[in-house]
């Protein structure tokens, strides 16, 4: 048995997602890379090559927040953030806030096997991807017009900036203004996880982060255990959604425990987590999950969530709404 989830990300659908062509390319996308992904355990290889390869793909897809297409800092820079996870000996390595690696999966998963660390950040990494000769690129590379679009759109609907004193005099409040807070947020970041045929979970997630967010950022995407966690015989997880609520959750890694060591089946781990203690948090988002068995369970408290997966018993799904929109199942 062996199968492979992957996410775009979670959030609110825009209105044009509706329109059949926008959405027909979201899913063109996801079936790439889902594919990319399965071929790789079809032919016998490793659930880590495979969770690498799905990312990769959406990496490159500008439609995704995560390598080109990356959401922007508030300075309108790309910093980007990945981490890949071996539920075989849970090996791990996390890249966060670099600006100059094309596909920061390939250089997380170099910090695991080629460093004695788990997570590099900033000039650190980039000087390691050098070293490591993994293509490097300038930072325009990833900024579409869409993004700078999206952060003009967040920009304006901030009345208080950060550092515009506030009405007594002393430091406004980050994202402060009379109608609320400043509108962060951002949809695409991509995530795969994968069991192979010889039982071998993965994990990898890859994010430009939050619009609009302050420079030095660190979403739950490459914190172990937050937006990532892989361990053979319980199981894989990629989250999406406000990373500060998945990271305060540990989410990740609290639905393996729950799973582990509470013996809920991984769907009601994920629903618990997704469906109480997010919101508990103040969060939202999703997370895609497989276990030792090849179940995959994809769940999200938004409106939607950008998802494939596809399973050697002949199961494939591409969907974006809360309905399985293109479901196939063969015998
Ligand atoms: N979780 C990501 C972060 O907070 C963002 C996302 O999934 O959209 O960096």
């Amino acid at each position: 048995m062996y199968a492979i989830a992957v996410h775009g990300g979670a959030g609110a659908l825009p209105a044009e997602l509706v329109s059949s062509e926008k959405r027909a390319r979201y899913v063109q996308g996801l079936s790439l890379a889902v594919d990319a992904g399965y071929a790789i355990l079809e032919a016998g290889g490793s659930s880590l090559d495979a969770v690498a390869a799905a990312v990769r793909v959406l990496e490159d897809d500008p439609l995704f927040n995560a390598g080109c297409g990356a959401a922007l800092t508030r300075e309108g820079w790309a910093e980007l953030d990945a981490a890949i996870m071996d539920g075989k000996e849970q090996r791990a390595g996390a890249v966060a806030s670099v600006r100059h690696v094309r596909n920061p999966v390939d250089l997380a998963r170099r910090v695991m096997e080629k460093s004695r660390h788990v997570l590099l950040v900033g000039a650190g990494a980039e000087e390691f991807a050098l070293e490591e000769g993994l293509p490097l690129v300038a930072n325009t590379y990833f900024r579409t017009e869409e993004r700078r679009f999206q952060l003009a759109a967040a920009q304006k609907g901030r009345e208080v900036s950060e550092l515009m004193p506030d009405a007594r005099g002393s430091r406004g409040v980050e994202g402060a203004s009379s109608s609320g807070p400043a509108p962060i947020g951002s949809q695409g970041t991509v995530g795969a996880v994968a069991l192979d045929g010889r039982g071998n979970l993965a994990a990898a997630t890859s994010t430009g982060g939050l619009t609009n967010k302050r420079q030095g950022r660190v979403g739950d995407s490459p914190i172990i255990g937050a937006g990532t966690y892989a361990k053979n015989g319980v199981c894989a997880v990629s989250a999406t959604g406000h990373g500060e609520s998945f990271i305060r959750a540990v989410a990740a890694h609290h639905i393996a425990c729950a799973v582990e060591y509470r013996h809920l089946t991984l769907e009601a781990a994920v629903r618990e987590l997704i469906h109480s203690r997010i919101p508990a948090l103040g969060g939202s988002g999703g997370v895609i999950a497989v276990g030792p068995s090849g179940e995959v369970v994809m769940d999200f408290n938004t409106q939607g969530m950008f998802r494939a997966a596809r399973s050697s018993s002949g199961w494939r799904q591409v969907a974006i709404s809360a309905s399985a929109e293109t479901e196939t199942r063969s015998a």
